[in-house]
């Protein structure tokens, strides 16, 4: 490293370490009246969730957590949590957010790799963990969450329920000052292959996030998604990245906020309309579910902002919600970066052009945020013009990723190799800074030396009109190597075979979006396609039953 100048403070002086305590702070400052909603149940000040983070401290350190151990949440989206990505935190303890989608074999390796010392288990989990309890090697004491009248269950080593604890326990607590780069979160990523990956950040990581995330939503003039004034709600669920950071913030600034629970149409509807909700953020299909319900036909969503990611953000959602007063603002991120890695900004020059243009850039990947570095790089490691045009892997560094996985260095060396984070997407990055997320690597279809991007051609056959849903996977071909195969959810009373899918692309290969290898030979119309534990497209799942289809020689495959 370069030496510089470096001077040591003067012995008395403060260094006021970048702790999620100072997050808490200045939003009860600002709005000490401002309330914190959870469903149609509960409702409370600012005032309140200071009160009641230092009652939480005072459960948990009266239990017997200790700085450095781990505590485990499962629950959905709730004051609770909120209040738990506070209190486990500022006692110096890890908070494990619990990925209560997975599989029971997945939670319970996940908690074990952890090393969950204490959990929080909402009722509707119990019997799930009841079936695994026996095989949790870490876990000594357990906390019921409950909205129910019955504020007891039969959980191993139980301390007692949430409420009852927190009103017996102290408003106060003395929280320390520690070092900024303990680990203050940790949660699981689930790969294509082999066992959840532990992903983990710091106070320091978490704080630098929020504050980049605050200025990135609240400062730009053309991204201007979340001041002080709006009223969030997450529809990304907490387990997920801490909700991608956005209750940080949003307690950061004295946000109004609101905690819908499980993700029900009916309920988000009801809390958007009754709470006036203003700011949200979710995976492209949550938005689809939440549009298409039934209870969401002429309801008026005008004024509702989302950022949109975690998948590619395509030309139709943007039209259809822009047609029902959804403000839709794509970004781009993973569990590994914390994850604000960049959002669509439109620029003076792109704000000249046409509609068209700023569509189409709209629905990118967007801009790197302030401090984010990125970077495409070629498969021996040395890094491309971002000229727009050149393709590679993108790679990242930035204040807030992680830095390895947890206890598997061989992994995390992997991830970081040449001294990059490697995201695993093959993207460009154009003249406006704009990355282009063309596909995942291992999601690319290869068909006769051509590379289709499946990302491209979804968003293309999404264009149709009876086109519902798409996802489009490669399989494969004894002459191609591979080639794309389409699964369709079409709309009611809707139909479309694999002839009137080519002609729809047609005009495409025309002028010259595609090639004609990209035309799938092959479609299957379906109910519902295959999503992963947080709302994505599951290729993986999608590809095996393609392939079990096939053997059977499914009736409603439609070929060309
Ligand atoms: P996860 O770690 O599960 O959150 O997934 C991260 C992955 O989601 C990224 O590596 C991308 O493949 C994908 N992704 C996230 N945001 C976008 C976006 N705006 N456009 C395209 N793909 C995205």
């Amino acid at each position: 490293m370069l030496q510089t100048r470096v001077i040591a403070p003067v012995a008395n002086a403060h260094q006021a370490p970048l702790l999620i305590r100072r997050l808490l702070l200045s939003g009860s400052r600002y709005e000490k009246t401002r309330e914190i909603v959870y469903r149609d149940q509960r409702r409370y000040s600012y005032a309140t969730l200071n009160e009641r983070v230092a009652r939480l401290a005072n459960v948990l350190s009266a239990a017997g957590v200790k700085a450095g151990d781990t505590v485990a949440v499962m629950d959905w989206d709730s004051h609770r949590y909120l209040e738990c990505m506070f209190a486990v935190p500022m006692i110096g303890a890890v908070l494990h957010t619990i990925n209560i989608r997975l599989s029971a074999e997945q939670i319970l390796y996940t908690m074990n790799h952890a090393e969950d010392k204490f959990v929080l288990v909402n009722s509707e989990f119990v019997p799930l963990y009841q079936g695994i309890a026996s095989q949790l090697s870490t876990v000594e004491k357990t906390l019921l969450l409950t909205d129910a009248v019955e504020k007891t269950a039969d959980l191993p080593n139980l301390i007692g329920e949430y409420e009852t604890l927190l009103a017996a326990a102290s408003p106060s607590y003395d929280f320390p000052d520690f070092d900024e780069n303990s680990v203050a979160t940790t949660f699981y990523t689930t790969g294509t292959t082999g066992n959840p990956k532990g992903v983990y950040f710091t106070h320091r990581q978490l704080v630098l996030h929020t504050l980049a995330a605050a200025s990135v939503l609240g400062s730009l003039d053309s991204i201007r998604l979340l001041g002080s004034n709006d009223v969030y709600m997450p529809i990304t669920p907490m387990f997920h990245v801490h909700a991608w950071g956005i209750p940080y913030v949003a307690t950061m600034l004295g946000v109004k906020q609101v905690y819908p629970g499980r993700y029900e149409p009916d309920m988000l509807c009801r809390l958007i309309r009754e709470e006036k909700v203003t700011f949200s953020h979710c995976v492209p299909t949550i938005l689809q579910m939440v549009m298409g319900a039934p209870i969401a036909q002429g309801h008026d969503f005008g004024g509702l902002k989302l950022i949109i990611g975690g998948s590619a953000l395509n030309r139709s959602l943007y039209e259809a919600a822009k047609a029902r007063g959804i403000q839709l603002t794509a970004a781009y991120g993973m569990s590994e970066t914390c994850p604000l890695i960049s959002c669509a900004h439109i620029n003076d020059e792109l704000l000249a052009g046409s509609e068209d243009e700023r569509i189409s850039y709209r629905i990118k990947a967007g801009v790197p945020v302030p401090l984010v570095e990125a970077a495409i790089m070629a498969a021996d490691g040395s890094l491309l013009p971002a000229d727009g045009e050149s393709q590679g892997e993108l790679v990242l560094r930035a204040p807030w990723l992680t830095q390895g996985y947890f206890r598997e260095p061989e992994k995390g060396a992997e991830l970081w190799e040449h001294g990059w984070l490697h995201t695993g997407d093959v993207a460009t990055i154009d003249d406006f800074s704009f990355i282009d997320i063309r596909d995942r690597i291992k999601d690319v279809i290869k068909t006769g030396g051509e590379w289709i991007s499946s990302l491209e051609l979804e968003d293309l056959i999404s264009r149709h009109p009876a086109v519902r849903e798409v996802a489009v996977v490669g399989v494969v071909d004894p002459q191609w190597g591979e080639r794309p195969f389409a699964l369709l959810v079409l709309r009611e009373g809707q139909a479309l075979d694999a002839k009137g899918l080519k002609e729809h692309l047609k005009p495409f290969v025309e002028q010259g979006s595609i090639n004609k290898w990209a035309i799938p030979s092959q479609i299957a119309l379906v109910t519902e396609i295959p999503k992963t534990s947080v709302g994505k497209l599951d290729k993986k799942r999608i590809r095996l039953d393609i392939a079990q289809w096939k053997a059977a020689g499914s009736a409603f495959l439609s070929t060309l």
